[in-house]
């Protein structure tokens, strides 16, 4: 833990927020703003993470893959170009040869060397942009230094989706980083981590604020702000309901939901970290910081019983019927430890007497963008049950507060759905949300119909 009165803030900037020179200079003065920022984490540069996704696929045309490098390349060298001294354009040549290196090797390699092998390689995106906001606040006058994250948040081995370890973390942290943190800011990267061994893992897309959440608890920081394109979480998603409103102040509770129904804003996992640690996080925007945003905290002033709605889209529903169900045990128990050992995590779940319906989304998946419903999967599932899988399904959640202990609450919902088909409703297991499947080609109208009468 840090002493109370050196407050430390821990800042992460997203992908947009690092794209280029101006938004890097954004965040620069975003830092330089405020005294207590003495660790920043940052993505890699809008739309680099996903070129380097395409580059881990051992079976690109040559062609594509010379492309790719060259428009990463062009990136990061837009920037470079704007920054003074030989040492940081080396400092970046180093890593995009280091880069370009391992995309060669991948196009020979084949089975386990390729998992190891593509962390390295996505690794390169969030390494350029820690090098490179780190020059920024040194042309700035600002004493920071760039950190090798993997020096500390220690992962398992799993490649593509690893599962930090926090008590080393935490160890590694305080031991290695927070000295630093006295005199200088430090600037580090989301998204990776290394095993024991020392391989470069990744914590899955849209890592990056998980990592910071993880960093801020280890290190006992007094907050953790996440700088991103927008001033921070509103009632729904503007692009989808353009009345939507900001939320100046929301519990961790409620950002969880929101967070795990679809706000794209903060990933899934970071809410727990923060929550656990009891570390306020603010969301705010990096080109307006003056803006505000909102803040996620353990109690807040307001507990509305309708908070926000949000929105997944891309969702499968997969049921799996078998007559063994009936009056049997163990079935749940069966199909589960399946889908476990394919890392395949479950959202919601109906039952009835012989089928089980449950929902799977992208969120959980690996850094890869690969399906989770693979072959290997509906084979093992095969002997256990019949599977139907349907996909182009959107879920719906409203997200509030005591939404189980409140009567009335079905009719209101219910009402703005209208004629529209559900495909499947959970209620009951949160107080914080009551959630449904819909078609995705119907979720925006019922979205909107739905923040009309509970949010307005
Ligand atoms: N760069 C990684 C991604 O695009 C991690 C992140 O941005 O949070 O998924
Ligand atoms: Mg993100």
């Amino acid at each position: 833990m840090t002493n109370a009165s050196t407050p430390l803030q821990v800042a992460k900037f997203g992908g947009t927020s690092v794209a280029d020179f101006t938004a890097l200079s954004q965040c620069a003065s975003i830092i330089v703003s405020d005294p207590t920022t003495r660790v920043v984490v940052v993505s890699a540069a809008a739309g680099v993470t996903n070129r380097l996704v395409e580059l881990t696929q051992a079976d690109l045309p040559n062609n594509e893959r010379q492309r790719l490098l060259k428009e990463i390349a062009a990136i990061e060298y837009a920037i470079v170009d704007q920054l003074s001294g030989s040492e940081i354009r080396a400092a970046v040549d180093a890593l995009l040869t280091q880069m370009a290196n391992l995309v060669d090797r991948i196009s020979h390699c084949t089975g386990d060397q390729l998992a190891p092998l593509a962390d390295s390689l996505l690794s390169i995106g969030e390494r350029c942009s820690s090098l490179l906001l780190t020059q920024v606040l040194k042309q700035l006058g600002v004493d920071a230094v760039n950190f090798d994250v993997t020096r500390v948040m220690r992962t398992d081995g799993h490649h593509g989706k690893a599962t930090p370890d926090c008590a080393s973390l935490t160890l590694n942290a305080l031991e290695q980083l927070l000295p630093l943190t006295e005199n200088q800011v430090v600037v580090t990267q989301g998204f990776i981590g290394a095993d024991d061994e020392g391989n470069v893992t990744t914590l899955g897309r849209g890592g990056s604020d998980f990592s910071a959440a993880l960093l801020a608890e280890a290190l006992g920081a007094s907050a953790l702000a996440i700088w991103t394109d927008v001033n921070g979480i509103y009632s729904c998603d503007p692009r989808v309901v353009v009345d939507a409103k900001p939320i100046a102040e929301l519990s961790f509770s409620e950002a969880a939901e929101m967070a795990t129904f679809g706000s794209k804003i903060l990933h899934p996992a970071t809410i727990l970290p923060a929550q656990r640690s009891q570390t306020p996080v603010f969301v705010g925007c990096t080109r307006a910081p003056e803006q505000g945003g909102t803040w996620i905290r353990n109690h807040c002033e307001s507990r509305p019983k309708f908070r926000a709605l949000s929105l997944r889209r891309g969702q499968t529903l997969l049921t799996a019927h078998s007559l063994n169900m009936l009056h049997s045990q163990g079935f749940l128990a069966e199909l589960f430890a399946i889908l476990a050992r394919h890392r395949i995590s479950v959202d919601l779940i109906t039952t009835s007497e012989v089928s089980v319906a449950l929902t799977l989304d992208q969120t959980g998946s690996d850094s890869s963008g690969r399906s989770l419903i693979t072959e290997a999967l509906l084979e093992e599932l095969a002997p256990l049950c019949r599977v139907e899988v349907e996909r182009d399904l959107s879920l719906l959640a409203v997200i509030g507060n005591h939404i189980a202990h409140t009567s009335g609450i079905g009719i209101r919902v219910l009402d703005a759905i209208g004629d529209s088909n559900i495909r499947m409703f959970c209620q009951g297991a949160s107080a914080h949300n009551l959630c449904f499947l819909v078609a995705s080609s119907e979720v925006e109208a019922i979205t909107n119909r739905l923040h009309a009468r509970l949010l307005n």
